[in-house]
């Protein structure tokens, strides 16, 4: 099972990116966007887009587009706020806020999430209640290992799991990740998918039944104008060949969204975690 997934968001929603301006990237998610459609299109490929509900407010064209291409729209939060240190109140109303957001220019039922930056911790666990209170029945938040601004290092699941807290049940799709040098990273996605090279990613995910990509539009935009030298690495490195990488990947694995993967799996005989 691999599925399919991209964040919609922009640099400038970034706090560490303030000498961005959001008027030098917009006009970029439109171009790289309908390049992927056009390309899932010819794939006959459905994705899940986990948007932004600010995105929603301002740019509700771009939603709209995806969502009439026949994609799955998602939550991806509303202003991209990091959670590790943010509280019941803060989460319930941003996370509000972008369901109705999304759902208002839809018009139907959102019911996926992905935390901004994976920062579901150990410490905020009661983050699943409210994502269930607020009708979500899949999550993608989970980072079973360290990481910058989150992770989840106790989560020792490597597959779909119902995940149980208090009286919530939601349905996990935990990052996948590998081994490398002791470091567990996520390499379908983001600046690893980047930096490694093809041949290394198409083995691991030839080695793993289940395999979850996570791009972003800006991973495939190498002429976007650099604003933050100090987090090259992490941000510009390997942009140049990253499109091509990712149409490598289309040809050589067959990807679904998130929804039909759902409905792929017999829940009934999935193991329950509890938290
Ligand atoms: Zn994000």
């Amino acid at each position: 099972m691999h599925i399919l997934t991209f964040d919609i968001e922009d640099w400038w929603i970034y706090d560490f990116y303030k000498v961005g301006d959001k008027r030098d990237y917009l006009p970029r998610l439109n171009k790289y966007l309908n390049d992927i459609l056009d390309v899932l299109d010819e794939k006959e490929f459905q994705a899940t887009f986990f948007c932004l509900g600010i995105i929603a407010r301002e740019f509700p064209e771009i939603i709209k587009l995806i969502d009439n291409r026949g994609h799955q729209i998602a939550c991806h939060s509303d202003i991209h706020a990091f959670l590790q240190d943010k509280d019941p109140e803060f989460f319930y109303q941003d996370t509000k806020n972008a369901i109705d957001s999304l759902e208002q220019v839809i018009g139907k039922k959102v019911i996926a999430y992905r935390a901004p930056a994976f920062s579901f911790t150990e410490k905020n666990k009661w983050t699943f209640e409210i994502l269930y209170e607020l009708g979500i029945e899949q999550d993608c938040s989970i980072y079973p290992a360290h990481r910058s601004f989150g992770g989840f290092s106790s989560f020792k699941e490597d597959k779909p799991v119902l995940i149980q807290y208090n009286n919530a049940i939601i349905k996990e799709f935990p990052m996948s990740l590998t081994s490398i040098a002791g470091k567990e990273i996520a390499y379908s996605g983001g600046g690893y998918f980047r930096l490694l090279p093809y041949s290394f990613i198409k083995k691991t995910m030839q080695k793993n039944d289940y395999v979850i990509t996570y791009f972003h539009l800006r991973d495939f935009d190498y002429i976007q104008k650099r604003v933050d030298w100090k987090r090259y690495i992490q941000s510009y490195y390997g942009l140049k060949g990253a499109y091509n990488k990712f149409l490598c990947l289309l040809n050589d694995f067959m990807f679904i969204n998130l929804k039909q993967a759902s409905e792929t799996i017999n829940w009934n005989c999935v193991s329950s975690y509890k938290l």
